[in-house]
């Protein structure tokens, strides 16, 4: 028990990353590989169960420590793919190590590797060397244990955030969240809109915007320089013939812009900004709630034409290649970035 309480508390100081509560729900955004190469978090409530789960490409392992009904800790493990839709799958058989009978719990046959791993022989090299191929394991419900790692992964990485205008509440209006139709560009909403009189605290032209969550800037666009009102005219004809918004359009569109990366798939983009914060530059590490840029009305056609009108923060959340809300209803947005940015209670 000690040893295994040491084990954790040091994958915890390899990983460097935090626990996260599972909270419950089933959002099921598992999209494609993330860019971690190992993750280590929480799925319960009272501290017990732990997770470590490798990226391997196109498969990944992933293992589980639990409890068993003995009160016993055991390992288990099973491989689990992404799809072509990019939803996580399980693949392969499922077995159990009991940890303290330090056998196996079922007829699965037990890899060399996880045997290694069981027997705590090095994990710091197993990390660096994630094992390879099918790992049997057998005695879980397998459906429930992907979505609940799922969905365990998905909390990790959506955790700590706040609102990017301070004090601000989510949006009144439903053409003011992502997926509201955007007609003059022949598109979709794609973030939220923190617009004057609609969100509860002044948000008017150069009111300061902040880190929803500490990251790493990825974008500031510092030397931007506005559209003319022709050029911006050329965007919104292109917009108009093509089946959608096409991308570099769109980004025209957002104006000044500042990106922050923070990990694990999840981007923040803050757009129509009048002015970027000192000392916010690419690469340059943020704190949640520090001043990035300022709201403006970049990218907008009254700013191709020198005025100030439609000044707003256009806020995005970036999950994997979808934004936060993609293909959702309103209440459940509603009901999501109330829990995302902690709202609410
Ligand atoms: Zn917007």
């Amino acid at each position: 028990m000690k040893r295994f309480a040491t084990i954790l508390f040091g994958l915890l100081l390899l990983l460097g990353l935090s626990l996260a509560l599972y909270l419950g729900g089933a959002e099921e955004w598992f999209r494609s590989e993330p860019p971690v190469t190992a993750t280590l978090y929480d799925i319960d409530a009272d501290g017990e169960v732990e997770l470590v789960r490798w990226n391997l490409g196109d498969s990944m392992v992933l293992w589980r420590w639990d409890r068993d009904a003995d009160g016993q800790h055991e390992l288990v493990a099973y491989d689990a793919l992404v799809g072509g839709d990019g939803i996580l799958s399980p693949a392969g058989r499922i077995t159990a190590w009991d940890w303290g009978a330090n056998s196996v719990i079922d007829d699965g046959e037990v890899p060399a590797q996880v045997e290694a791993f069981v027997q705590q022989e090095s994990i710091a090299a197993l990390l660096a060397a994630p094992p390879q191929g099918e790992v049997a394991l057998v005695g879980a419900d397998i459906q429930k244990l992907a979505a609940d790692i799922a969905t365990g992964y998905d909390e990790w990485r959506l955790s700590g955030f706040r609102m990017p205008i301070v004090g601000s509440k989510l949006p009144d209006l439903r053409t003011l969240l992502p997926g509201a139709p955007r007609a003059y560009r022949n598109g979709v909403h794609q973030g939220f809109d923190f617009m004057p009189g609609h969100v509860g605290v002044p948000t008017g032209y150069s009111a300061p915007a902040v880190a929803a969550k500490g990251g790493v800037i990825m974008r500031a666009d510092i030397d931007y320089t506005e559209m003319s009102p022709a050029e911006y005219q050329a965007a919104i004809a292109t917009a108009q013939g093509s089946g959608s918004t096409p991308s570099e359009v769109l980004d025209q569109l957002r104006g000044r812009q500042v990106w922050i990366d923070h990990g694990a798939g999840v981007i923040s983009r803050y757009a129509h900004l009048s002015g970027i914060a000192a000392g916010i530059v690419a690469g340059h590490r943020v704190a949640a709630g520090d001043i990035i840029g300022f709201v403006g009305n970049s990218g907008t056609e009254s700013a191709t034409q020198g005025g100030r009108n439609g000044a707003h923060l256009h806020y995005e959340l970036r999950i994997d290649d979808r934004y936060l809300g993609e293909g959702m209803a309103t209440d459940d947005i509603r009901e999501l970035a109330t829990r995302i940015f902690g709202l609410g209670e």
